[in-house]
C-alpha cells in the first residue's frame, strides 16, 4: 500500500478539507500514475454533497485525471515508466457481459467508478483524481497524446468523451445540422467536435453574451434559447441536437426543431426531473428522445487519438487545490471558461 494525500469531502455540509489514505499495491495489471492535473466535474460537486443521495464519505472526488506512470506490473503491456497515462470516470467493470464485450463498459451493470463506487481488489471505496497518486488497472488507463498542453488535455476524459460519444453514434458528419443546447464544460466540447466532424453547428444558450465565444469555438450560428422568433426560424431544421444542460428546463422548446426522425440526446443529469416532452412532438415526425453516458474505454482513446490529430483541447482555468470550494462556487454561477483543472502540484503544499 502506498500513501497518497488528497482534498476530500468529509461531509455533504463543510468544504472540501486535506484527506490522506493508502491506495492499493499495484498488481500484476495495473499500472501507477503519479497525478498531475485534474479535471472539475458538475459531478464531482454534486458527489461531494449527495445531491444523488449515494456519497460514501470521506469522498475523493475526480475522474478527469492525467499523468505520469511511476510504476508498472509484471503483466502491464500498454504503458512502461514514465508514459503519459490518462483515467476517466471508470476503473473497472466486469468484463463479461454483452456490454464490455462490445467495449461500452460504461453501460456495464458492475462499472466501478473511479471514485465513490467500491474497489473489486480490495473492497474499500475507489478515490478519484484530487489527489496525486492512483493505481489502475491498464485496462482502464488511456494513453495520453504528447503534443497536447496537458492540463487542458484532462477535461478530456469525461467532458470530451460525454459529448465526443453521442456525436459519433448518431454518425454527426457533413451535411448535418446539429444544436448544441448549453455553453459550458459539455456544451464547449460538443461544438468543436461536432465542429471538427464538419457539421453546421449551432449553439442555443439563454446568454446573448457568450455569442462570440461559441463561434470562436466553432459554432456556425447562435441562437438565444429565450426568443421564441429565433427558435421558430429553425422549425424542422436539425439532424440532431445535443442538449448538455444539467438543469430542468422545457425540452418541447427544442424538439420542434428537429427533422422528421431527428434525434435529441441529453448528456446532463438534472437532480429534478425535466417536465415530460409533448408526444405529439415525437410521434408526428418519428422524432426520438434518447440519452448517453460518457463514452467506452475504446472510444475514449479514439477521442483522444482524434484530438491528438486536430489539435482538439479542452479550454481551461489552471487552480490550485486550495481553491476548490470557491471553485465549486463558481461553477455553480457558470463563471468558468469551461473547465477548472486543479495542478495537483499544489497538493504537496496543502498535506
Ligand atoms: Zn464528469
Ligand atoms: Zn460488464
Amino acid at each position: 500500500m502506498t500513501k497518497a494525500i488528497s482534498y476530500a469531502a468529509h461531509d455533504p455540509k463543510k468544504p472540501l478539507a486535506p484527506f490522506s489514505f493508502e491506495r492499493r499495491d499495484v498488481g500484476a495489471g495495473d499500472v501507477a500514475i503519479e497525478i498531475l492535473y485534474c479535471g472539475v466535474c458538475h459531478s464531482d460537486l454534486h458527489q461531494a454533497r449527495d445531491e444523488w443521495g449515494n456519497s460514501t464519505f470521506p469522498l475523493v472526488p475526480g475522474h478527469e485525471i492525467v499523468g505520469r506512470v511511476t510504476q508498472v506490473g509484471n503483466a502491464v503491456t500498454k504503458f512502461k515508466v514514465g508514459d503519459l497515462a490518462g483515467v476517466g470516470c471508470m476503473v473497472d467493470a466486469c468484463g463479461t457481459c454483452p456490454d464490455c464485450n462490445q467495449g461500452l463498459e460504461q453501460y456495464c451493470n458492475h462499472t466501478v467508478f473511479t471514485y465513490n463506487s467500491l474497489d473489486k481488489h480490495t473492497g474499500n471505496p475507489t478515490y478519484g483524481g484530487y489527489s496525486n497518486l492512483i493505481v489502475v488497472d491498464q485496462r482502464f488507463t488511456l494513453k495520453i497524446p504528447e503534443n497536447l498542453e496537458l492540463a487542458a488535455v484532462a477535461p478530456l476524459l469525461c467532458a470530451g468523451i460525454t459529448t465526443y460519444s453521442p456525436l459519433r453514434h448518431w454518425k454527426i458528419g457533413k451535411g448535418h445540422k446539429v444544436g448544441v443546447v448549453g455553453l459550458g464544460g459539455l456544451g464547449h466540447m460538443a461544438i468543436k467536435f461536432s465542429h471538427a466532424f464538419g457539421a453546421h453547428t449551432v449553439l442555443f444558450t439563454t446568454s446573448p453574451g457568450k455569442a462570440e465565444d461559441a463561434r470562436r469555438l466553432g459554432a456556425d450560428e447562435v441562437v438565444i434559447s429565450k426568443n421564441p422568433e429565433e427558435l421558430q426560424a429553425h422549425l424542422q431544421s436539425f439532424d440532431f441536437i445535443l442538449n448538455t444542460v444539467a438543469a430542468p428546463h422545457n425540452l418541447d422548446q427544442f424538439m420542434p426543431l428537429l427533422k422528421r426522425d431527428g434525434t435529441m440526446c441529453l448528456v446532463g443529469v438534472p437532480d429534478s426531473p425535466h417536465p415530460s416532452p409533448s408526444i405529439a412532438n415525437l410521434i408526428f415526425k418519428r422524432r426520438s428522445l434518447a440519452g448517453s453516458l460518457i463514452g467506452g474505454i475504446r472510444e475514449t482513446q479514439e477521442m483522444l487519438d482524434f484530438c491528438a490529430e486536430h489539435n482538439i483541447t479542452s479550454d481551461i482555468e489552471l487552480i490550485p487545490i486550495q481553491e476548490i470550494n470557491r471553485a465549486f462556487e463558481r461553477m455553480l454561477r457558470s463563471d468558468v471558461k469551461y473547465r477548472f483543472v486543479i495542478d495537483i502540484a499544489s497538493l504537496k503544499q496543502a498535506a
